[in-house]
């Protein structure tokens, strides 16, 4: 079953087409991902399959409704993540709770929820007296008030410390547990990677590759990544000859070749560096990532 269908999606603004024509579905109990760099168009995607903003040109049905004309439908279904700085400052945890279940059909017990976002302590504490991690938690907590069937979150862990990261993802695991749909938008391939049944790479309002993870790595990549730094700089022109070597990237200290043959390459790039008086000081051998295809479909990192 679809939980998601997008069909020949357009949204422009002045003069910046920020979403040119794209098609997706995510099935029911899926959790699917678009992974692109700023400007790419998530966030208008996502938003307008929320129904929070206006298509220009097709079609956007969720769980078999059509969000222009069974709007209200729609949002008995599905829960959003409001920003931690959009919430009612003055309300303890427990009424912020109440209240979001009051604007629904159906709801989840709020000591469920509470139990769920580990928030069982804060349940009398208002909102604006809670840490940046809690205050997270409770917006997660508020997107779950109906029980949703697709979660949606718009780049949910952007900016959060490592702790708060994983209970996003510990939450998005639950919820998938659960037989529920995830849509989440993210700029950091590692979460994309780490949660996501299939992304949808985007870049320029267009999508341009869709899969699972793993898939779209070997659908891209017969190669390897050797990645490597050494203690002086070694030019990426000269690394291309190297025995096995498909191509090179580098960011900043890191050079990365992708080489079929890394015995052959690895070996073959000890002598270079030794011609050179360098020595190599850490290397990594790893499969082929999504951030890799991404550079090369696009020749530019995620996150510049
Ligand atoms: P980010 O990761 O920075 O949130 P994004 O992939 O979510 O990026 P969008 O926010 O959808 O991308 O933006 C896509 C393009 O549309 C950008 O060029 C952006 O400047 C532009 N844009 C987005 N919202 C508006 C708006 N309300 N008015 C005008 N231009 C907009």
């Amino acid at each position: 079953m679809i939980a998601v269908d997008v069909e020949g999606l357009k949204k422009q603004y002045g003069d910046v087409r920020a979403v040119n024509g794209i098609g997706f579905h995510v099935q029911v109990g899926e959790t699917f991902g678009m992974l692109g760099p700023n400007g790419a168009g998530k966030t208008t995607t996502i938003e307008i399959v929320e129904g929070l903003r206006q298509l220009d040109e097709g079609k956007v049905c969720v769980l078999g409704l059509d969000v222009r004309h069974e709007l209200s439908k729609v949002k008995q279904r599905i829960g959003i993540q409001l920003q931690t700085a959009e919430l009612p400052p003055n309300l303890t945890v427990r009424e912020l709770l109440d209240l979001f279940g009051s604007f629904f059909d159906r709801h989840l017990p709020p000591d469920d929820l509470v139990g769920l976002l580990d928030l069982g302590e804060k349940q009398k504490v208002v909102a604006k007296n809670l840490s940046g991690g809690q205050r997270q938690r409770l917006s997660l907590a508020l997107a779950l008030v109906n029980d949703p069937d697709i979660l949606f979150l718009d780049e949910p862990t952007t900016g959060l410390d490592p702790q708060a990261r994983r209970a996003v993802w510990d939450l998005v695991r639950q919820w998938k547990g659960r037989g529920k749909t995830v849509f989440l938008t993210t700029h950091y391939m590692e979460e994309a990677e780490a949660l996501c049944d299939r992304v949808a790479i985007m870049d320029h309002g267009a999508i341009i590759a869709l899969g699972a993870p793993e898939e779209l790595a070997r659908q891209h990549f017969t190669e390897s990544a050797i990645q490597f730094q050494t203690d002086r700089d070694l030019g990426p022109e000269d690394l291309q000859g190297l025995v096995g070597v498909s191509h090179v990237s580098r960011d900043h200290g890191d050079l990365t070749v992708y080489s079929a043959r890394v015995p052959d390459t690895l070996a073959a790039l000890m002598a270079h560096a030794e011609s050179r008086g360098a020595r190599l000081t850490s290397v990594q051998i790893r499969p082929a990532s999504l951030e890799d295809v991404f550079i090369k479909l696009t020749g530019r990192r995620i996150r510049e």
